[in-house]
């Protein structure tokens, strides 16, 4: 028998209400050894009925004393959300008591539930898909009204539909190749090649299009990395405090004060940044600050926006920008100390529609357009009410389900085997699947559900 698991599910610390949620086969004989309607002592649970509150009490099973005056949410499969019987404990909340409560329940019978483990019984009793599961977990970690409100349209099963529908066609087109494969003299009959590539070119643009949202919008999940690099002193840090509009570098006028990388969460117009100080660029032997370069060159790489720093009245030539930042990297040349010099930079043609940007770190000048050009290099007017933004993990499956579909389309047009046609095929189904979760291997779901939160 499949075990009945427990876990708090609500937040530690001192609050109204705490709730221990139980889901499994014996949920509600577990709750019956510990739940009495009266102060007397526990029930027998034939008294539960699904989706009615009942008010009553829990006793301590070693004690029989009564621990907490609680309400108890009996949900019977499969009205649940793991589709098993669900009993929900409403008690005070306090860390003593609620642990005290979850004690009890394992007495009676329960296991402690792992992270995410009501999630991923929802997933394998096939109440939700993979992608909603991960929109739990994307509500539950939401850092801007965006993103909660597209981790709540793909909780509904947006995501899911729209990968579903495209795996199916995928599916029947495989089979009529397989029939063609198994009855190879009638294969002109049963797959015509314009059919063939038209399913492909449909699939071929749904995973393109949500390749391109993720590319556009991932940010409303993920955040914006963005980095401030340069040379010594010419006011990284000091461009760092006044974004944050905190003193949280260190500012001084001796070359190479930040050796580490400084990174800090920022919100500009609603939308999360994870901002970086870095350690100056500059030739140098001392070991701490070689480190820190590094660091600092890794960071850029891995960023979305750079602010490639200099001070006003000096050049930028392409070398130094293309020995530290890979191409295709958004880039705005920040030129500081506008109150000392008012030259504009000497720029290369190559790099003329990079944005510039002149401040002054120290005197907030400039501070305000800054802020502007770092937005207005993300994707305007994204609209953003009913749009699922495909995570990472979907992005990478949907490349690996273009470059088979891609495969399978020139397959077509130059009138390839079958059987490697249908190699194609269902590779890119199964890539589509593993999104959904039909194809994903152990693996992945334990990757997915262990970062979940205790009791979801
Ligand atoms: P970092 O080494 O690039 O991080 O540079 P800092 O932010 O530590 O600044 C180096 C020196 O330049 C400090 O003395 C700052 O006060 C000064 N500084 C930074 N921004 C400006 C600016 O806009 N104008 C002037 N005049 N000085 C600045």
């Amino acid at each position: 028998m499949i075990d009945t698991i427990a876990a708090i599910a609500t937040p530690p610390g001192r609050g109204g209400i705490g709730i221990v949620k139980i889901s499994g086969s014996r949920s509600l004989d577990i709750v019956s050894k510990i739940f009495g309607k009266t102060k007397k002592g526990p029930d027998p649970c034939s008294l539960f009925e699904s989706h009615r509150v009942v008010h009553g009490y829990i006793f301590d099973t070693g004690t029989g004393l009564v621990i907490d005056e609680v309400l108890i949410v009996p949900m019977l499969a499969p009205r649940s959300y793991t589709n098993e019987n669900v009993v929900e404990i409403q008690a005070h909340s306090g860390n003593l008591v609620m642990g005290v409560i979850l004690e009890n329940v394992i007495q009676a019978g329960a296991r402690l539930a792992e992270p995410g483990e009501f999630t991923k019984r929802a997933f394998l009793n096939g109440r939700i898909d993979l992608t909603q599961a991960e929109a739990v977990a994307d509500i539950i970690n939401a850092r801007s009204i965006d993103a909660l409100k597209s981790a709540a349209f793909q909780n509904l099963g947006n995501f899911k539909s729209i990968i579903e529908e495209a795996r199916m066609k995928l599916i029947n087109l495989l089979s009529l190749i397989e029939v063609s494969v198994d009855f190879p003299g009638e294969a002109d009959d049963v797959i015509p090649q314009a059919q063939g590539m038209e399913t492909i070119k449909n699939v071929l643009l749904v995973c393109r299009r949500a390749v391109k949202l993720y590319e556009d919008a991932h940010f409303l999940r993920d955040g914006i990395k963005l980095v401030i690099c340069g040379a010594p002193n010419v006011g990284k840090s000091s461009l760092m405090n006044r974004l944050l509009e905190k003193e949280r570098s260190i500012v001084t006028s001796l070359p190479g004060t930040t050796r580490d990388l400084i990174e800090e969460p920022l919100n500009i117009n609603g939308i999360p940044f994870l901002i970086s100080d870095t350690a100056g660029m500059h030739n140098t032997d001392d070991l701490i600050e070689k480190i820190g370069i590094e660091k600092a060159k890794k960071k850029i790489k891995d960023s979305d926006i750079i602010l490639f720093m200099k001070e006003m009245g000096s050049s930028i030539s392409e070398n130094e920008v293309n020995s530290l930042i890979p191409i295709g990297k958004k880039i705005i040349f920040v030129m500081n100390k506008i109150d000392l010099k008012k030259d504009a930079p000497a720029l290369p043609e190559k790099f003329k529609d990079i944005p510039v940007v002149k401040i002054s770190a120290l005197c907030n000048r400039g501070i305000d357009l800054l802020r502007e050009t770092i937005t207005g290099l993300l994707v305007k007017n994204l609209e953003t009410t009913c749009l699922v933004v495909p995570n990472l993990r979907h992005k990478l499956a949907l490349d690996r389900a273009v470059k088979s579909l891609e495969s399978a389309e020139q397959g077509f047009l130059n009138k390839t085997d079958e059987i490697l046609l249908s190699i194609d095929v269902r590779n890119s189904a199964d890539c589509l699947g593993e999104i959904t979760g039909d194809t994903a291997g152990i693996d992945i779901l334990d990757n997915i559900f262990k970062n979940f939160c205790m009791g979801k």
